[in-house]
């Protein structure tokens, strides 16, 4: 079967990619290992309770937000409904070992009189710090129809990182905790994450923050609809294991079964270290082929998904992250459970009263590895160990948050569980990160029609993935096409 672009990876950088292509009128089909597309945001359902997965809400999206001209162009914004965090404290705070509780509302402006209520005597360095990443985030491409597209990927890897640049604080660690909290949402330790990658995540946040009503399911088949009524095919259970190449250009791919699909263009939205397996040698040069096997990977997670008997209010519409001391975050999981820094957000915020929990806790892979092969997840020890670790999590929980004290364990995802749905080496949480220092690979390769889209592109969550979804196609459209396109919706 021949195609004009096959897209490897039924992701949101994937189905994004994949829609704007099949507008443009091109023969596409989407390739995905997964029995489902959209594996990781996908969510699923468990005693009657829906549990997102991979998408809890997104930046950025208000009216008037830089990121809504995107949903709009992709049909996205008639598709879905969107419903507000809470405006006095989207995301909250918890110092363990003083109980403080901090909140931080939604908008720069309002953030910035909280935090200079609660640490007037910087609230001159709080403004200048919110004004960097006021400016930073809004300066995306893609967000900024304007900005220059071939600057993006150097600002995140020389300059300060987020932990140099909260030194300023240094005599108020509760404010560095606030601070580098969302550090949790990209998996990059604020000693070695830029300042630029925390303005992309945190800065969204910070403008506006929605839920979608449905979550990553309703998302996954708002996009699934626009990309059929595009002409886009998807297939499952469909995993690529080699690029095939003919005069020094793209000409397919050869699927786990064998089978062999032909196509001008391929795009790999898998995560990029993987890319050089499906490459036979000499293809493309062995210091590149290195580069990307060596990129730097997020840390990975456990992450819970339990029922309360009691409603979660404290949750409704607004995310707890919690941290043992005060100061800049880290993500160290050398350390027992009751060290490590969580986040917890109510399941199905999207309808009335939420009694499903789910609680993201960061974990190393050498703590499951040993039951990494085929089978083995099947095996005693591994169940006894997420039961065990299940129990101490929602011992940790209820230690922090009395309201908490009634929960009921569903399941446990581990690094393996990550892995596995994604493919990602080590199950890491949000694939290759932008650490400081490290060229992430652009979207173009020195391989006529091979190009790379997906979180390591730009940055992980909806709004880095569709980005990187127009990134990658406006390389291949051209950008000023995209983002004229982009502009009459505005
Ligand atoms: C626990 C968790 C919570 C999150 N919460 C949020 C949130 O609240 N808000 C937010 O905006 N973002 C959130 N994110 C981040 C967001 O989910 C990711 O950044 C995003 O889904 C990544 O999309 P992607 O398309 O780049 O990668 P992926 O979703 O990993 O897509 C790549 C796809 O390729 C497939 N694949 C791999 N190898 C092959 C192969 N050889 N052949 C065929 N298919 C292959 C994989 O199965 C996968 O489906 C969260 C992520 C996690 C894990």
């Amino acid at each position: 079967m021949q195609y004009d672009s096959i897209i490897i990876g039924a992701g949101l950088s994937g189905l994004t990619s994949a829609l704007l292509l099949a507008r443009s009128g091109r023969r596409v089909l989407v390739l995905e290992q997964h029995p489902q597309p959209a594996p990781v945001v996908r969510g699923f359902s468990r005693d009657g309770f829906y549990f997102d997965s991979g998408f809890h809400y997104a930046g950025g999206l208000a009216a008037d937000g830089p990121f809504r001209p995107l949903f709009r162009h992709l049909g996205l914004e008639s598709k879905l409904e969107l419903f507000p965090f809470a405006e006095s404290g989207f995301d909250r705070l918890q110092i363990s070992a003083t109980g403080e509780t901090f909140s931080l509302p939604v908008g720069f402006a309002a953030i910035k009189a909280q935090l200079g209520k609660q640490f007037p005597a910087v609230q001159a360095e709080i403004d200048d710090y919110l004004d960097e990443i006021a400016g930073k985030w809004s300066n995306f491409p893609y967000l900024n129809l304007d900005t220059d597209i071939a600057d993006f990927g150097i600002q995140t890897v020389h300059g300060a990182s987020l932990q140099e640049r909260l030194q300023v604080f240094s005599a108020y660690p509760q404010l560095q905790s606030l601070l580098s909290m969302h550090s949790l949402l990209y998996g990059v330790t604020p000693e070695v994450a830029p300042v630029s990658l925390n303005a992309q995540v945190a800065g969204s946040y910070y403008h506006s923050v929605h839920g979608i009503v449905g979550g990553g399911r309703a998302l996954v088949a708002a996009l699934l609809e626009l990309l059929a009524a595009a002409g886009g095919e998807v297939r499952c259970r469909a995993r690529v294991t080699e690029l095939l190449v003919a005069d020094a250009a793209i000409k397919g791919v050869r699927l786990a079964d064998g089978e062999e699909l032909s196509a001008a263009e391929v795009l790999v939205t898998i995560n990029p270290a993987q890319l050089p397996e499906l490459l036979s040698p000499g293809v493309l040069r062995p210091a590149y082929l290195k580069r990307l096997k060596n990129l730097r990977q997020t840390g990975s997670a456990y992450i819970i998904f339990a029922k309360s008997r009691r409603p979660l209010e404290f949750l409704h519409r607004s995310n707890l992250f919690i941290q043992p001391q005060a100061g800049v975050f880290t993500a160290d999981t050398d350390c027992p459970l009751q060290e490590r820094p969580f986040y917890l957000t109510a399941a199905d915020q999207g309808q009335g009263e939420v009694r499903g929990l789910i609680g993201v806790v960061p974990a190393g892979y050498a703590e499951v590895a040993e039951w990494a092969a085929a089978g083995m997840r099947q095996a005693e020890g591994y169940r006894a160990h997420k039961q065990r670790i299940g129990e101490q999590l929602l011992e940790l929980f209820a230690a922090n948050c009395p309201e908490l004290a009634e929960l009921e364990l569903l399941e446990l995802a581990t690094p393996l569980t990550l892995r596995d749905y994604s493919l990602a080496p080590a199950g890491a949480i949000y694939g290759v990160g932008r650490f400081l220092g490290q060229y992430n690979p652009h979207p173009v390769t020195r391989l006529p029609g091979l190009f790379l889209s997906g979180q390591a592109i730009a940055a992980p969550g909806l709004l880095g993935t569709l980005v990187a979804g127009y990134l990658t196609c406006g390389s291949i459209l051209g950008h000023e096409y995209l983002r004229g396109e982009i502009k009459a919706c505005c």
